[in-house]
């Protein structure tokens, strides 16, 4: 299995517009933080969490070949409002590709892109997809995705646990607690990538202290910190993290 960090910043991505903080003004790459997305390989499927603003970008830098199925953690706009552009995929593969969420989120990507459904348009010049609701684990070929229920607020949003090529990671890029339920399906991780957003509280996402407490509990063989904001310097937040959590960077490829 090998994945790949698509975009690894927080809602306004970093440098975020009309700031001119030292961060915001780093020429280093890894100070540039897309809005969060991942893209999953197994042997035979390709995936993709979350389709942000940055999509197109996103898939033409790091080399995205094919989408065989993709997964919303949740509707805000940060995670969706790249979602025009997998029409590019449906066009190439000739195909439908599904597209899974909760049922609160497939509702609302029905309602904020009611165009797809519509077959009077071309093939060509829509995302075709089979939007379906996801409350159980769903196999993708050889890959078994697993939603994870967490907090995120006021909400409860999905984290995905992936298993494939006997490997198991997990991707929850928003949240700010994990129920005991989802904990329980978090064990024997070979690698778990956590939101932890900044170095103060905040109401919808956990901090880097809460990030990494909850990624040293959960004692995946590699942890990795996500959902970044122009708080941290990369390689700052690397140092005060030590080698139990790897900060990543947009376009990171980890095989396991
Ligand atoms: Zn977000
Ligand atoms: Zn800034
Ligand atoms: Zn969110």
């Amino acid at each position: 299995m090998k994945f790949t960090f698509l975009g690894t910043g927080t809602s306004h991505g970093v440098p975020m517009i009309g700031c001119d903080c030292d961060v915001c003004r780093s020429t280093d790459l890894r100070n540039k933080r897309r809005r969060c997305s991942l893209y999953v390989v197994t042997e035979h499927q390709h995936l993709i969490f979350d389709t942000p603003p940055d999509f197109r970008d996103q898939v033409l830098t790091f080399g995205v070949e094919r989408v065989s199925a993709i997964f919303l953690t949740h509707p805000h706009a940060d995670h969706i409002y790249g979602f025009d552009d997998v029409r590019r995929f449906s066009a190439l593969q000739e195909e439908h590709i599904p597209v899974y969420g909760s049922p609160r989120t497939i509702k609302q990507m029905r309602k904020k892109f009611d165009y797809v459904d519509r077959v009077s348009y071309g093939f060509q010049s829509v995302p075709r997809v089979l939007f379906t609701d996801l409350t159980e684990p769903i196999a993708v070929g050889e890959a078994l995705v697993t939603p994870l229920p967490v907090s995120h607020g006021q909400d409860t949003i999905y984290g995905f646990l992936i298993e494939g090529d006997g490997k198991r990671l997990a991707y929850i890029p928003d949240c700010n607690g994990i129920p005991d339920e989802t904990l329980r399906l978090l064990e024997k991780m070979d690698a778990m990538i956590l939101d932890g957003l900044r170095p103060r509280p905040h109401p919808t996402h956990f901090s880097i202290s809460e990030c990494a407490a909850a990624l040293k509990r959960i004692g995946a063989k590699r942890s990795f910190i996500t959902h970044l904001t122009h708080n941290s310097e990369h390689h700052d937040l690397q140092a005060r993290l030590g080698e139990a959590v790897t900060v990543p960077w947009d376009g990171l490829e980890i095989t396991l």
